[in-house]
């Protein structure tokens, strides 16, 4: 028999949902669980869609990628951050490795693809090609398909089709809630289609819909969450959705053969949102960032707002706080003397850690040197990764709310971050363990290279499952 290797991707699913609170509503992701392994998957730091399923799928940390989120410094000038594309991964994919023995591939979704690069197989890109999401299939110039003629394809097959929401931080939960299903739907009846015409070895497909499903609707599900309302309309959104992907699921593996082995992973779970921490404005409070001028109400911050002969450091907004230093002789106008840059690094870890919420407690800060959680730093990591409140607070990078806290998000309505642990199921009709230990997200990539026989780089982080 032909080995083959599927893997379904849900952005964002959280082991909590699945392995739990929404289990008898997944009737057959619990007929995976019970005929193989599953259990919690540790995500890349941070755990961010981009860089996370491409580390997954190369089994390399976002330092070896030099990719730490989607957008980067490309270089120490007070630019714009840049937004990274596949041009960037400098390692090889799986789908890569396999096409070098022969082995054909499917990649459907995975984010951080576009533009679509030359391969043995077909691929579709993911949410940050630069099109219209809702209407792809208009722009004909764009590598968004591999080959060209497959976005000919998903307008016969799927004509529905949406690489994205297209604005998902909205107040219409309503009309959010319809394009969800709807691109959910779409994009699984064009893998439908793939799956069985196309002459596969490896299938991978991400479904963004669960990612943008808990930005939106984590409130009306989770009585923890500071906003619960309770008797919504969308009190059963969450669940409702759980189940379209199981039926989605169950689906596909009508379409595949009992020896080919399945896989269901995230790539990170998902958490209540607290509120956010206003991290220039800490920076300011604290005597690290100067600003030329006051600015009157809230306003996105800017690196030209910024006085620099008197800024040690400025942040970065996002589920996740970035900290870069104004360092003498590295940045242009930099005033933090290089021999002094591991103490201002330290006494930042400190104060930061050190952030109380309004009552006076703790929130439980974690904050990291990239060169201690990464292999190597290519490209410009930041000087400090910062998790505000565990992850439970996300980083707010405008300025101008008076307070180091607030609760709305500058970006949009958004109720939830993301958790370190996203899931993995894995049935291959070897291993019937059941539940088994937490997992790191580098350990897919060799695991799939396993399954083929194939041997493992030595440059993957991780181990077979
Ligand atoms: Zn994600």
């Amino acid at each position: 028999m032909k080995k083959r290797v599927l893997i379904i991707g849900w952005d964002c699913a959280a082991p909590e949902l699945v392995f739990d609170a929404f289990k008898d509503d997944m009737p057959n992701t619990h007929r995976l669980m019970q005929a193989g392994n599953y259990g919690q998957l540790d995500s890349t730091v941070p755990p961010i869609t981009v860089p996370a399923w491409m580390c997954m799928m190369t089994s390399r940390d976002p330092g070896e990628l030099g990719i730490y989120g989607f957008r980067n410094r490309s270089d120490y000038s007070y630019n714009a951050l840049s937004i990274a594309n596949a041009h960037d991964i400098n390692a090889p994919t799986l789908w890569e490795l396999l096409g070098q023995k022969q082995k054909r591939s499917v990649v459907l979704g995975v984010p951080l693809t576009y533009p679509a690069k030359p391969f043995p197989g077909w691929m579709v890109t993911s949410f940050l090609t630069p099109v219209n999401p809702n209407t792809p299939t208009a722009d004909r110039n764009l590598q968004w398909t591999f080959p060209t003629r497959l976005s000919r394809e998903i307008q016969q097959i799927s004509p529905n089709y949406m690489i994205d929401i297209p604005n998902f931080r909205t107040d219409k939960r309503a009309e959010l809630e319809q394009q969800l299903f709807k691109m959910t739907h779409a994009r699984f009846k064009f893998a439908r289609y793939l799956l069985e015409k196309k002459p596969w070895d490896f299938f991978m497909m991400v479904e963004m819909g669960s990612d943008r499903l808990h930005h939106a609707f984590w409130r009306y599900w989770d009585k923890t969450h500071p906003k619960y309302e309770p008797n919504s309309p969308f009190a059963d959104t969450m669940r409702n959705y759980y189940r379209t992907l199981d039926d989605e699921l169950g689906e596909m593996l009508s379409h595949v053969d009992d020896d080919t082995t399945v896989m269901i992973v995230s790539d990170h779970g998902a958490k209540r949102m607290e509120g956010g921490i206003c991290v220039n404005e800490w920076l300011q409070k604290h005597g690290y960032l100067t600003h030329k001028t006051e600015p009157h109400g809230i306003t996105r911050f800017t690196t030209d707002m910024v006085d620099w002969q008197q800024t040690k450091a400025w942040g970065e907004g996002g589920y996740y706080g970035r900290i870069f230093i104004n360092v003498i002789g590295r940045e242009p106008h930099g005033i933090v003397q290089a021999e002094h840059y591991e103490n201002v690094r330290d006494e930042l870890k400190e104060q930061l850690e050190a952030i109380v919420d309004e009552s006076g407690q703790n929130i439980r800060t974690r904050v990291f040197k990239p060169e201690k959680v990464y292999r190597e730093c290519r490209n410009i990591p930041p000087d400090l990764i910062v998790y505000f409140g565990d992850l439970y607070w996300r980083s707010v990078g405008s300025v101008g709310y008076n307070s180091i806290y607030t609760d709305e998000n500058d970006t949009g309505p958004d109720d939830c971050n993301h958790a370190e642990n996203g899931i993995f199921i894995i049935k291959d009709n070897k291993q019937i363990d059941g539940l088994v230990s937490t997992k790191s997200i580098y350990d897919i990539a060799p695991t799939v290279l396993k399954e083929f026989g194939l041997d493992i780089p030595d440059a993957m982080q991780g181990n077979p499952i």
